[in-house]
C-alpha cells in the first residue's frame, strides 16, 4: 500500500538539507511512495514580497528580489550537482523566466489569483531540484505537477478540493514499480488548469489529500521536531512528547493553532483510519508521534498552545439593546463575509467579544470600519491567546498568575484565556 512522506521548508531549505532527505528516503522508502514538498525555507514569503513589489510596479525592487530568489535556487543547484548541474540550472531558470513573464500578464487580475499564479513557483522550483537530486543519487523519480493532481475551484488562496476529481486524477499514482514520485505540496489547479493555493502551510493538507484519495496505509510529515508535543518545545521550555493522540484532539490543538499541522490535514486521514505520523528529519532515531483512532491517552497530559498577534474587538449596541441573536447574526455574517475566522467568540449580555488575527489588515480593517460605523466598538491590539485542553482549575490559576486576562472561554474540555503579549514573553514552564 501507498506511503505518503512530507517534507516542510526546513528539512529541505538548502543543498545540505537536501541530501539529508536524500539518505533518509534510502534508508526509510517505501514502496509505492509518493513524497510532497514544500518550497525551500522561506521562498513563499520571498514570493509574497515579490508579488508586493510587482504589483507595486516598483520595477528595481521586483527585480532584484526577482534576482535574489534565482540566485538562492542556482546556489542550491551548483552546491549539490557541481560540474553536472547543467540540466537542472536550465530547468531553474526556465521556472524563473516563467516566473517573470507571468507579472505581465497578471498584474491587473485581482490580488488572489495573482498570488495563486505566483506563489506556486516555490514548490514547483524546489520538486525540481529534489527530484533531480534523488535521480543524482540513484533513485528514479517521477515529477508529477500537483496543479494537475488535486483538482479544486478557483477560491483563490484558499481554494476548496473537489475530492471526486481529484481521486480520479491521482488513482493511476499507486503503481508498484520502483519510481518515487515527487510532488508538490500547497499548491492544485482548476479544472481549466488555472493554478490554486490551499492556504499557508497547506503542503501537510495536500499530503493528506493524496492519502486520502490513494486509500494510502501512511502519511508521514518529517520535522524539526521529534513529534507532536503537548505545547510548542520551543516556547514551553518543559512540553512532552505525545507518542500517541487521537484525530479528534490533534484536530482540536491546531484549530487552535499548534502550528505544527496544518488544521484541514487530518479530517481526510480521519475518514479513512489513515495514520499520520510526525517524525525527526534530524534525529532518525527519535520515537515519532503517531496520529490515529485510539483515543485512550487523550485526557491524561494538558496539552497548550499561544497564539500570537491577536487583537480584540469589544462589539456594543450604541442604544444600550442586548447583544441579542439577530444582532450577533449581524457582527458574525460580517465576519464571515470579510473572510475572518475567530480565534475566540465571547458573548455578554450587552456584548459580543471577538478575537481576530492581526496578520491580514486588508480583511480586518475594512471590517472594523464596518462594524463602528453602526455599534460601539472597543478595540485591544497586540494580544495573546492561551488555549488549554483538559485543564484543571489550579492549572489555569497558576498559568494566569501575573497575567491581566482581557477574555475567556471554556467549556468541558477546553479554556481560552486572552493576554497583553507583554506578559506573555520568552519561555514559558507549564506548571505541574
Ligand atoms: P514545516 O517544516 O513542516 O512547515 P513547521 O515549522 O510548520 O514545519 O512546524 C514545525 C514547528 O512547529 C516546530 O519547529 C515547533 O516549534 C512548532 N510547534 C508548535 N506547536 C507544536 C507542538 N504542539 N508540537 C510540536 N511542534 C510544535
Ligand atoms: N510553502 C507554503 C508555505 O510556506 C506551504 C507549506 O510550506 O506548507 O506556506
Ligand atoms: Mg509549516
Amino acid at each position: 500500500m501507498t506511503q505518503v512522506f512530507k517534507f516542510g521548508g526546513a528539512s529541505i531549505q538548502d543543498a545540505a538539507a537536501i541530501r539529508r532527505v536524500g539518505e533518509l528516503l534510502a534508508r526509510f522508502r517505501a514502496r509505492p511512495l509518493i513524497v510532497v514538498v514544500s518550497a525551500m525555507g522561506k521562498t513563499t514569503n520571498a514570493l509574497e514580497t515579490l508579488l508586493a513589489a510587482a504589483r507595486a510596479g516598483e520595477t528595481e525592487e521586483y527585480r532584484d528580489r526577482l534576482e535574489t530568489l534565482r540566485q538562492e535556487h542556482l546556489t542550491t543547484v551548483e552546491a549539490l550537482f557541481g560540474d553536472r548541474a547543467g540540466p537542472v540550472t536550465e530547468r531553474v531558470e526556465a521556472l524563473i523566466t516563467e516566473l517573470d513573464q507571468l507579472h505581465r500578464r497578471h498584474a491587473s487580475r485581482e490580488r488572489p489569483f495573482h498570488y495563486d499564479q505566483t506563489v506556486c513557483y516555490g514548490e514547483l522550483l524546489s520538486t525540481t531540484i529534489i527530484s533531480a537530486w534523488l535521480d543524482e543519487a540513484g533513485m528514479a523519480t517521477e515529477w508529477l505537477d500537483a496543479r494537475d493532481l488535486v483538482v479544486t475551484d478557483d477560491c483563490h488562496q484558499a481554494a476548496n478540493v473537489d475530492w471526486q476529481a481529484t481521486v480520479e486524477r491521482v488513482r493511476g499514482l499507486a503503481t508498484d514499480d520502483d519510481k518515487i514520485r515527487v510532488t508538490q505540496g500547497f499548491i492544485g489547479g482548476t479544472t481549466e488548469g488555472v493554478s490554486t493555493t490551499l492556504g499557508r502551510e497547506g503542503s501537510d493538507f495536500s499530503a493528506a489529500i493524496l492519502a486520502h484519495c490513494l486509500d494510502a496505509e501512511e502519511v508521514t510529515i518529517w520535522k524539526d521536531v521529534p513529534g507532536l508535543f503537548n505545547a510548542d518545545p520551543r516556547r514551553f521550555d518543559n512540553a512532552v512528547q505525545l507518542e500517541r493522540i487521537s484525530y479528534d484532539e490533534a484536530i482540536e490543538l491546531a484549530w487552535h493553532g499548534a502550528k505544527v499541522i496544518h488544521p484541514k490535514t487530518l479530517g481526510p486521514l480521519q475518514q479513512k483510519s489513515i495514520p499520520l505520523t510526525v517524525r525527526s528529519f534530524e534525529d532518525l532515531e527519535a520515537p515519532p508521534s503517531t496520529i490515529g483512532r485510539d483515543t485512550r491517552f487523550d485526557t491524561q497530559t494538558p496539552s497548550l498552545v499561544l497564539l500570537e498577534e491577536q487583537t480584540l474587538l469589544e462589539i456594543r449596541s450604541r442604544d444600550f439593546a442586548f447583544m441579542d441573536e439577530p444582532r450577533q447574526h449581524d457582527i458574525l455574517g460580517r465576519l464571515v463575509e470579510a473572510g475572518l475566522h475567530a480565534s475566540l467568540i465571547d458573548a455578554g449580555a450587552m456584548r459580543l467579544s471577538l478575537c481576530l488575527d492581526d496578520g491580514h489588515p486588508d480583511r480586518l480593517e475594512p471590517l472594523v470600519s464596518s462594524l463602528c460605523a453602526d455599534y460601539a466598538v472597543v478595540r485591544h491590539e497586540d494580544l495573546t491567546l492561551l488555549t488549554v485542553r483538559h485543564a484543571d482549575d489550579a492549572l489555569l490559576a497558576a498559568l494566569s498568575a501575573g497575567r491581566d486576562s482581557l477574555a475567556e472561554r471554556r467549556n468541558a474540555d477546553t479554556a481560552q484565556r486572552l493576554f497583553p503579549s507583554t506578559q506573555c514573553q520568552g519561555t514559558w514552564h507549564i506548571p505541574l
